[in-house]
């Protein structure tokens, strides 16, 4: 809520400006392809990616329930977008959060949640997920044993597809007057694409088709979960936050191309975004490419979410010793047309 004191404009706290992020059209990056293809670009969520959305959503509920009280710790194992978007809602909340982490966890990502006032438990990478050290096990055991611990476990938690539900999938419609047709977004639990697909299937009749891109080797397109390098999104097991009656159809986008084209979003439409935002923009162009074909493709409306901000990433899918040591980088060069200037 916006209040208005003389001319002083202003929100009673940040969380006030979670969502409501703008629609940027995708001119240059989609090739002449005839829909119009727009991003919803979710850096403009106060914490920085569309995992605000599910931090306020999974809270507030537990503040209703009585899960989470008045003093109490917030206790998951993250150390990515979640983590700093229940570290900020912790924060302005007045609660303690405590993130457990694998240690292969960049001590920058680490940083930013200490930053907030978290607290970061390390724990090895190398060892079984059923080790007592793994950890699962650790941040377990941490909700046992601190008084007052409450787990959002973004997995299982069905506040996070409600999140979207009742706020990425109201905004597209209005966004767009109704006339969104097909949405794409990246599945990582698979509450954004769960909730916002369902609510555009209820107030379309089924009309807006719902596409998922999901990296090359996840659960999501077939796969088994061998790794692929793209940071939050695909699977190796089937997540409860993943509704299969959703999606019509999976785009799989290897880490070659979710890389070029997050690239060539920085460079050719001045939206610096992770791994994950390339790869979601990969199946939308594709897809936009072969609509062009259909009739009624000038009419057609692509909407594409882009989850987060390239600044985490200036290590990896910026870095060109990074993607060299993969074999990328020839790649990323073909797939933009600014090749000779990288
Ligand atoms: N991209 C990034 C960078 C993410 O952190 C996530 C969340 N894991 C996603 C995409 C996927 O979103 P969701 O979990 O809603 O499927």
């Amino acid at each position: 809520m916006s209040h208005t004191v003389r001319y002083v404009r202003y929100v009673n706290s940040l969380l006030d400006l979670v969502g409501n992020t703008p629609l940027v059209r995708l001119s240059k990056t989609t090739d002449g392809a005839k829909p119009l293809v727009l991003a919803k670009v979710e850096y403009f969520n106060p914490g920085g990616s569309v995992k605000d959305r599910i931090a306020v959503r999974m809270v507030e509920a537990a503040e209703a329930s009585g899960e989470l009280k008045p003093g109490g710790t917030i206790v998951e194992p993250t150390s990515g977008n979640t983590g700093v978007g229940l570290a900020m809602v912790a924060q302005a909340k007045g609660y303690k959060c405590v993130f457990v982490c694998p240690d292969k966890v960049s001590e920058d990502k680490r940083n930013v949640l200490k930053a907030y006032g978290a607290e970061v438990v390390v724990c090895p990478t190398a060892v079984a997920p059923e080790h007592p050290n793994s950890y699962y096990n650790v941040s377990d055991r941490l909700v046992r044993e601190i008084e007052g611990a409450w787990k959002p476990n973004q997995y299982a938690n069905i506040n996070n597809p409600i999140s979207h539900y009742e706020s990425t999938g109201p905004e597209l419609w209005e966004q767009t007057e109704g006339k969104i047709t097909h949405f794409v977004a990246g599945v990582g639990t698979g509450g954004t694409i769960s909730g916002t697909g369902k609510y555009l299937k209820e107030v379309s009749g089924g009309r807006v088709q719902i596409i998922g891109a999901d990296p090359e080797g996840s659960v999501y397109s077939g796969g088994s979960g061998r790794p692929y390098l793209v940071e939050g999104v695909g699977e190796d097991f089937w997540p409860e936050t993943y509704d299969k009656n959703i999606c019509d159809r999976i785009i799989e986008i290897s880490d070659a191309d979710s890389f070029a084209v997050t690239r060539r979003l920085a460079r050719e439409e001045a939206m610096l975004v992770g791994g994950s935002a390339g790869m979601a923009a990969a199946a939308a162009i594709r897809l936009a490419q072969e609509l062009s074909g259909e009739p009624g493709a000038e009419d057609m409306v692509i909407v594409v979410l882009l989850p987060d901000g390239g600044r985490g990433y200036l290590t990896k899918v910026f870095n060109d010793e990074w993607l060299a040591q993969y074999g990328f980088l020839a790649h990323a060069r073909q797939g933009t047309t600014l090749g000779e200037v990288l």
